[in-house]
């Protein structure tokens, strides 16, 4: 085994979920590393526990036995308050249903990670360039004019989009995405993929991307396989 240090690091992880008595195994023993300004995607049938490895490594769920590492360091079984401020700071997440809150403007989305990060009063003296700053990432995103619409009056890939700049709200050093594209046309699903890989090389961000799009895992640096729980060299589908 190699000594390097990955950016973040998964040993030995497993899962399972219980339906009733039975106890349904999703993950079982996944080793996998990510460099840092790495974009890794990971392929697999629906239902091979690609979400829940996702979930795992950014500490939205706890794993049944293994470990979660960043900068070799074990983060999985910190403490409650430390594991908040890392899915807050050092994560990013983007799902396939964008997860906007809808009675916000898209503004407002992607100033919600400072409002649960910090108290009101320490939002509301930083509220200026907390908001210079949203209307800047919606403009990196190409939703300059798009500010002040709601989650409904906006385009499947625009809430992607939208989505996106919340998740870099926090200045994240890992970017998550789990099937980004999933619910988008080809054309917005490119655009996004674009984006996302454009954001992967400016601002050296390591990305994790779940996918089963073929076309992600054909711009990704590097392409794994869940499969059997485990994490396997990827073989692409004979299509
Ligand atoms: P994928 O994202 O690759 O489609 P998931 O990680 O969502 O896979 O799910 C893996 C397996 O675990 C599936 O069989 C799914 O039904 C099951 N599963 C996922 N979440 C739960 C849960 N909260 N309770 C019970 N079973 C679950
Ligand atoms: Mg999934």
């Amino acid at each position: 085994m190699t000594t390097m240090t990955g950016h973040l690091t998964a040993r030995g992880l497993m899962k399972s979920y219980w339906k009733g008595r039975n106890e349904v195994p999703v993950l079982r023993g996944v080793e996998l590393e990510v460099e840092h300004g790495e974009l890794l995607a990971v392929v697999g049938a629906s239902g091979s526990g690609k979400s829940t490895l996702l979930h795992l490594l950014g500490l939205l769920d706890a794993p049944d036995a293994g470990e979660v590492l960043l900068e070799g360091a074990r983060i999985d079984n910190r403490p409650p308050g430390d594991r908040d401020l890392l899915r807050n700071r050092t994560f990013g997440f983007i799902f396939q249903f964008y997860h906007l809150l809808p009675e916000l403007t898209a503004l407002e989305n992607v100033l919600m990670p400072h409002l649960i990060g910090r108290s009101f009063w320490s939002y509301w003296r930083q509220r200026h360039p907390l908001r210079t700053e949203a209307t800047a990432l919606l403009e990196r995103v190409g939703l300059g004019h798009r500010l002040t619409h709601l989650p409904a009056e906006l385009s499947g890939g625009e809430m992607q989009r939208a989505a996106i700049a919340r998740a870099l709200a926090g200045r994240p050093a890992v970017l998550l995405a789990d099937e980004p594209t999933g619910n988008l046309d080809a054309g917005s699903g490119q655009g996004i993929l674009e984006l996302l890989r454009d954001l992967n090389r400016e601002r050296g961000l390591t990305m994790i991307v779940v996918t089963h799009d073929q076309n992600i895992a054909r711009q990704a640096d590097r392409v794994v396989q869940l499969a059997g729980g485990q994490i396997e060299e990827w073989s692409p589908a004979l299509t």
